[in-house]
């Protein structure tokens, strides 16, 4: 039997994770979620999930969660809980490199102590645009001369990331880190601005579709399922120390062509309109230039390969907002 804890398992990625953790009958999960941003609501959720009796929660802010007393014993732990999303992190602007470093050490602190597994979510962001929109982890890492909300959260968990690195490389623990692009599907809510379930939404809305700027950004979107498998087999396979891309290049497209995918898989009537995000958002909003990952490393290192399209993406995220599902 493993011991597992999954910090953020409620929220988007983290609900996806557990289920596939669940799917592998040996192991217990706990989850600690202070369901700040989580989508889904608990008890449906719980009422169809496989392997129930194997999991428990907290309903707890990671912080609050490591000051209890009395802590289990976790072989492995998963740190997903974070601010996230780039209209959602506009409101903690100021604060979310502090409840970033703060929540890792957290983490850290624990797996050293308790000599526990760590995979450490950090982002795509790390790498700004990488080179002309290519994120390989062996490529630079640019903090660029302005200042924003999405800059804050790129440095924090670009911070975070090396000191786990060097507790893992000065052997005190086994970590690696996962840096995710652009993962969407089932669960993702439009509320933190994320692309497709907005697109979806404003669809199923018969709005406008906001496309920003002229939508000829590039991005390469990653079905959930994917990333969760991906994330545990870094757990199993990975080199301590490492930092993994997981996402899917074949997924690559421009936020134009997105829009009109999910315009004809909708069958919408809504129009493309082409907007100034700032005029939204304000001026701490900022777009990424394009941006998709080399996944090579993780292909031949973990033996992961993502195998969902972006129809089968679009399809899901819309089959379940359509349906209204809140689990
Ligand atoms: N985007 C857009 N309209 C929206 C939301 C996002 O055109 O209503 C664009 C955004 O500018 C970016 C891409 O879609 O180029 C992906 O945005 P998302 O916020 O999902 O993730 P990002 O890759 O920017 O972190």
């Amino acid at each position: 039997m493993k011991n597992i804890l999954v910090t953020g398992g409620f929220g988007f990625i983290g609900s996806h994770l557990v289920e596939a953790l669940l799917g592998i009958p040996d192991n217990q999960v706990h989850v600690v979620d202070d369901m700040s941003t989580s989508p889904i609501n608990v008890q449906s959720y719980l009422r169809q999930l496989q392997g129930v009796e194997r999991l428990t929660y907290s309903l707890s802010t990671v912080h609050d969660y490591f000051r209890r007393t009395k802590i289990p014993v976790f072989d492995e732990v998963y740190h997903l809980a974070s601010v996230l999303g780039p209209v959602r992190l506009l409101n903690h602007s100021g604060e979310i490199l502090r409840s970033i470093v703060e929540d890792t050490y957290d983490i850290l602190d624990y797996c050293v102590s308790h000599k526990a597994r760590l995979v450490d979510f950090s982002t795509g962001e790390v790498y700004g645009g990488g080179n002309k929109g290519v994120c390989r982890e062996d490529g630079a890492m640019i903090v660029p001369p302005k200042n924003s909300a999405r800059l804050e959260y790129a440095v924090g968990k670009l911070g975070c990331e090396i000191a786990t690195r060097n507790v893992a490389t000065i052997g005190k623990i086994h970590a690696t880190i996962v840096r995710p692009f652009n993962v969407t599907g089932p669960r993702q809510a439009p509320a933190g601005g994320f692309v497709l379930p907005r697109f979806i939404s404003q669809a199923l809305a018969g709005t406008p579709l906001t496309v920003y700027g002229n939508g000829s950004q590039v991005r390469a979107f990653t079905h959930v399922q994917d990333i969760a498998r991906g994330v545990i087999l870094m757990m199993e396979r990975g080199t301590s120390g490492a930092a993994y891309n997981i996402g899917n290049p074949a997924n690559k497209t421009t936020v134009l062509e997105l829009a009109q995918l999910v315009v004809k898989t909708t069958a919408s009537a809504s129009e493309i309109s082409f907007v100034d995000p700032t005029t939204l958002w304000g001026a701490l909003f900022e777009e990424c230039p394009d941006r998709y990952p080399d996944v090579n490393r993780a292909i031949t290192e973990l033996d992961w390969q993502p195998c969902r399209g972006l129809d089968e993406i679009v399809h899901d995220s819309a089959r379940y907002m359509r349906d209204g599902r809140c689990d």
